[in-house]
């Protein structure tokens, strides 16, 4: 049985037709047990305004700053066990201090920053992406770089990202990968899409760099986009899970 559904927002969920997230959410609504959470890059406060915008069901959880935060309950109790468990590995100040000497790196718009995530604007080559790397590693600072969209480069705690942030919940809510969906677009989806036995959506409208994913057994391709991709997706796993027979 699907017990727990985690979107990505942007590309995902958000940026189709109302109609598709109106079915989305009335199916959502329809299912007492699935446990409905988003899983962002967004900050919190970018993620809590973008849910109003539309008519998205009320997240049980929200995983914002690609994983660096989560929230908890429709009062949205910030996860304070993930929040400590990250402090300990973050020197944000240090970091920014190294990153500071890579000239070519782009803006850092406030908009975007998080309390355990730093994000940089601006397309990266191949050679540039491994020269940050490498400054980091030569400052001898552990840390996971995602470059997502062909644009935004995440800088976060080492090891923690959307798929981890997941595993916390998986943890805390007694679940087994098969009995979770995850659906994202985009590369700092790629983690969490490729959890070991966990039921992957790509939607149809996925970035290139996340394409070759579809290739793999645990990862259906939607026909359709956005929310409508997510619900064709999700009526898939739940089908193949022998969940609400036939329904797929
Ligand atoms: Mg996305």
């Amino acid at each position: 049985m699907i017990k727990m559904l985690v979107c990505d927002f942007d590309g995902t969920l958000h940026g189709g037709a109302a109609s598709g997230i109106g079915q989305f959410a009335d199916y959502v609504h329809e299912q007492p047990n699935l446990r409905f959470v988003i899983a962002t890059g967004r900050t919190f406060p970018s993620i809590s305004l973008g849910l109003k915008e539309d008519n998205y069901p009320r997240p049980h959880s929200i995983i914002s700053d690609v994983g660096t935060q989560i929230h908890h309950g429709h009062d949205c109790v910030l996860d304070v066990l993930w929040r400590d468990q990250l402090q300990s590995v973050w020197n944000k100040p240090v970091i920014q201090d190294v990153l500071e000497e890579v000239g070519f790196l782009g803006a850092i718009n406030s908009r975007h920053q998080g309390d355990y995530k730093i994000t940089f604007e601006g397309k990266l080559s191949q050679q540039q992406y491994a020269t940050v790397a490498a400054v980091l590693e030569q400052n001898a600072i552990h840390v996971d770089l995602t470059y997502s969209h062909d644009w935004f480069l995440d800088v976060t705690p080492k090891g923690v990202n959307k798929a981890a942030a997941i595993h916390h919940l998986m943890n805390k809510h007694g679940l087994l990968p098969g009995e979770v969906c995850v659906a994202g677009d985009s590369a700092n989806d790629t983690a969490m899409l490729t959890i070991s036995g966990i039921n992957a959506i790509l939607v149809a409208n996925h970035y290139p760099e996340v394409a070759h994913l579809s290739d793999l057994d645990n990862v259906y391709t939607s026909h359709a986009t956005h929310a409508e991709g997510v619900l064709e997706g999700l009526k898939h796993w739940q089908h193949m899970a022998g969940d609400g027979k036939g329904r797929a």
